[in-house]
């Protein structure tokens, strides 16, 4: 079988991330960042399993940035690039699942532009920036929200009047579909289930965090919607809170509508619950030293975690198991062991050994014998983009 590399790229505002991922090796071979774009500061660094390296950037172009990759993937590769996978935050519903980038695929992310105005734009600049350096090489879109558009509409319609969907697309849409579509795969992977079969309820914590039920590969519906604002306590993110909020705030506070959507976003949450950090690691420490604040923040996530975990169970005809992944899921005990105190109704139950010596970055099941499976899963969106590019071209 020969080895298909992918070049993934993840295109922000003001950084790319990529990875050089071969179909057979599972981990990057070479991966990196270009960051502070638009800043005359702006960085490239790179690493493979030997080095690791920082470059100036002549200016803050994405482009620059996306022609200083050249080189860097003709060293690293050992034959020609089979395709670049792009990572793309709002797919609407156009999409729903990976697709060849061509003229209609580029408009139709022009077009969902509104509904994700700060990720779209600039995932639509990096894929042309990086259609001219990366020539002749098929270019695929594998969008965050192309997994969840399997939910039916009792889960992605809000109780608004009807044209607001029909004319304005606002539904439900949710985010995190790669990582939620790769934990679940591989959970029926380490539970002996056929691909792609099984009931789950998935836990994607990381800065950003959201929850999905899968039942046989297809989302039944999660907790991010129209934006990946709602749903749980993210780091910085308020998740749900009164829809009359804003309303509130705006009356009595006269906040006007950038103010009270920088204060949802960037100083709620964990942040702003501790008034200390978003940082999981450090509000651990803080609590274990008697900061108040920390705790409560550990403890308002973790249950409405679970209860938001709990509200999902009803879209699945049975549960399987449940799956923690991203930067917290993957290494915070605390917060597992806290969550699935709340959620003893499903007869979920953890070993507590098992919980607390979880190898790090290895799939494993922390279960006490008498309850469904509770699984850690270490997430690999890139793997999954990876794959989904591969699936899209001959072999
Ligand atoms: P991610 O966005 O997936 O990289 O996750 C970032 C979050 O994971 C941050 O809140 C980190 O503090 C948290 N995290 C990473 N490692 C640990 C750890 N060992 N214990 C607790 N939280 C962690």
């Amino acid at each position: 079988m020969s080895d298909r590399l992918v070049l993934v790229i993840n295109c922000g505002s003001s950084s790319i991330k990529f990875a050089l991922r071969s179909e057979l090796h599972s981990s990057a071979l070479l991966s990196g960042l270009a960051d502070r774009l638009g800043s005359n500061k702006a960085t490239l660094t790179w690493q493979n399993a030997d080095n690791k390296e920082t470059l100036a950037l002549a200016d803050g172009e994405h482009a620059t940035a996306l022609a200083a990759l050249l080189p860097l993937i003709e060293r690293h590769a050992r034959q020609p690039l089979s395709a670049v996978g792009h990572r793309v935050v709002h797919g609407g519903e156009h999409f729903t699942g990976a697709q060849i980038i061509d003229q209609q695929v580029l408009d139709a992310i022009r077009a969902n532009a509104p509904l994700a105005p700060l990720h779209n734009p600039a995932n639509l600049a990096g894929i042309e920036a990086a259609m001219r350096v990366f020539r002749q090489i098929p270019h695929m879109a594998i969008f965050d929200t192309a997994f969840h558009q399997s939910m039916p509409a009792h889960a992605y319609r809000y109780a608004l009047p009807e044209a607001l969907y029909t004319e304005h697309g606002i539904r439900r849409y949710g985010f995190h579909g790669t990582s939620h579509q790769y934990v679940s795969a591989q959970a029926s992977k380490l539970a002996g289930l056929q691909p792609n079969n099984g009931a789950w309820l998935s836990a994607h914590l990381g800065n950003g965090c959201s929850s999905c039920a899968v039942l046989d590969g297809r989302s039944q519906d999660t907790s991010m919607g129209l934006t990946p604002l709602e749903g749980l306590v993210m780091g910085t993110r308020s998740g749900d809170v009164d829809p009359n909020l804003h309303a509130h705030l705006a009356r009595t506070l006269n906040w006007d509508l950038p103010r009270i959507e920088a204060m949802l976003n960037r100083e709620s949450g964990l942040l702003g619950l501790s008034g200390l950090t978003n940082d999981m690691r450090q509000l651990e420490q803080a609590r274990s030293e008697g900061h108040t604040g920390a705790a409560l923040a550990i403890d308002v996530f973790c249950y409405r975690l679970a209860r938001s975990l709990m509200g999902l169970a009803a879209a699945l005809p049975r549960l399987d198991g449940l799956i923690f992944t991203g930067g917290i899921g993957e290494n915070s005990a605390l917060v597992r062991g806290k969550t699935l105190e709340h959620m003893t109704v499903l007869g979920l139950k953890l070993d507590t050994e098992r919980n607390t010596s979880a190898p790090r970055g290895q799939a494993c099941m922390i279960n006490h014998s008498d309850s469904p499976a509770i699984m850690v899963i270490p997430t690999d969106e890139e793997r999954q983009i990876a794959d989904e590019s591969l699936a899209l071209i001959p072999h």
